[in-house]
């Protein structure tokens, strides 16, 4: 799961939920939108396709696993 930090090309808010990125700008320089500027991607980003990338991981508590771990290790 993709949970590296990253803010809208569109709006410049960091880490929203629902994140659109570019299929077609990828590697160093990706483009990512957010749920509301994913409305405006024909002007903001014509003739590019986005896919949806679910942040399933932010506001998850992680330890919750690190806890299961050492459970299984003790
Ligand atoms: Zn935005
Ligand atoms: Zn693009």
């Amino acid at each position: 799961m993709l949970i590296a930090p990253w803010f809208c090309d569109g709006c410049g808010r960091q880490n929203g939920i629902t994140r659109y990125q570019c299929q077609h700008c990828r590697g160093l320089n990706t483009y990512d939108l957010c749920d509301q500027c994913i409305l405006h991607a024909p002007t903001l980003h014509p003739h590019h396709r986005f896919q949806l990338i679910q942040q399933a991981g932010v506001g998850t508590p992680t330890n919750w696993v690190g806890r299961e771990q050492r459970a299984v290790l003790y």
